[in-house]
């Protein structure tokens, strides 16, 4: 059996000596009146690339998904649409406000939330969508948008995964009232962890600012609060990282496309393997590779995995349906517009992200290719 010499991770950032460099700069000098220098930068650079006029500098994207729904004035007996096929962090926030999720499908080829399944799922009670751009795809926003205008509900855009993805003249992160991205360790910019909320709403922004600091008002310096709420901020040398990251945004996005293009050249459409998706009208910024092999070769994703790892190769499984989770037992209502039972999402059932770091080179690519040739022989 053919196995890799050295340990193939899935995943893994890009540090140059500018990251090194500003962290150090920013432990020395991020202090005194400099101790939000970094944190501005940080977020100004962002809300340029994306689009927005505001973004806040936060500790993950679980706390800015969080933060949206609580400044949207989201809470009990509201309900919020999202996708059954995402990273629980989508989800899980709306019962931190003590709302509702209601699950429903995502699409076959984007593996984005079904606009069509959204607008069957709106009810009295529905206040918010939340779209998530997976693994570097874009949802159909034009839709979701005319949807939610059309029943008055909040749109949120979970972008954690598509920094540098773009849909027209519109990057990931630029629609909705208010869109959320990731900086953990795997993502495509990283601060170790590290999340950020981006809006064109100066009100709902003000509104974040307070949530985030035990309601202080922006530029309390009495401390006193005006309400009860959260504290969610970012380090000073974490957010320097994000600095360097993102002066070197353009280079990192070209290499996520790299490795991407190597895979897709020695894949094709061969071996019945769907990759992600890149319909007209987007550029895909392809968080993770990911591959969907055809359901008639009888492997899940687990049979991948398990395949991958005897030949030293790392990846993950495509993100499971929430709605078969345990952690979602016992919250029928959630899962009420999605099909019962574990099977359903092909995608979902058979898909691996294989290795997308940007360790990758072409050698490696190689090599992961050539284990998953093997593995889908099933010589396992
Ligand atoms: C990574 C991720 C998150 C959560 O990010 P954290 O920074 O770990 O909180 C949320 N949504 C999606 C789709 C993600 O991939």
């Amino acid at each position: 059996m053919f196995v890799a010499r050295d340990r193939i991770p899935v995943a893994g950032p890009s540090i140059t000596d500018r990251e090194v460099e500003l962290c150090a700069e920013a432990s020395r000098t991020a202090w005194y009146e400099n101790h939000n220098v970094y944190n501005a930068r940080f977020e100004r650079m962002l809300a340029e690339y994306v689009g927005v006029a505001y973004a806040v500098s936060l500790p993950h994207c679980t706390a800015a998904l969080h933060l949206a729904l609580a400044a949207l004035g989201i809470g009990p007996g509201d309900e919020v649409i999202g996708p059954d096929v995402t990273w629980i962090a989508s989800m899980a926030p709306v019962t931190y406000v003590g709302a509702e999720p209601v699950l429903v499908d995502i699409l076959p080829d984007t593996w984005c939330i079904d606009p069509n399944a959204v607008e069957a799922a709106i009810g009295p009670a529905t206040k918010a969508i939340i779209g998530v751009d997976l693994y570097g795809s874009v949802c159909d926003w034009e839709r979701l948008e005319a949807i939610a205008a059309r029943h008055g509900l909040f749109l949120i855009e979970d972008a954690a995964e598509a920094l540098g993805s773009q849909l027209k003249a519109r990057k990931a992160g630029a629609f909705g009232s208010v869109s959320t991205f990731s900086f953990h360790g795997s993502k495509t910019v990283t601060t170790g962890e590290g999340g950020m909320l981006a809006t064109n709403d100066a009100e709902l922004f003000d509104r974040v600012l307070r949530l985030r600091d035990h309601g202080r008002k922006p530029g309390d310096r009495f401390f006193l609060n005006e309400e009860i709420a959260f504290k969610y901020r970012m380090s000073a040398v974490q957010a320097a990282l994000g600095v360097a990251q993102m002066e070197r945004i353009d280079a990192l996005i070209a290499q996520k496309r790299a490795i991407f293009g190597w895979y897709r050249e020695r894949f094709g459409d061969t071996l019945g393997i769907v990759l992600n998706a890149e319909p007209e009208g987007v550029t895909n910024s392809y968080w993770m590779v990911t591959a969907v092999p055809d359901a008639g070769l009888g492997l899940d994703k687990f049979d991948l995995m398990a395949g991958l790892e005897k030949r030293n190769i790392d990846s993950r499984p495509f993100f499971s349906r929430l709605s078969t989770l345990r952690a979602f037992q016992g919250r029928e209502r959630v899962k009420r517009f999605v099909a019962p039972g574990d099977k359903g999402v092909h995608a979902s059932t058979c898909g691996v992200n294989l290795p997308s770091g940007y360790n990758m080179s072409e050698d490696l690519v190689d090599i992961v290719c050539r284990a998953f040739r093997d593995v889908l022989a099933k010589r396992l």
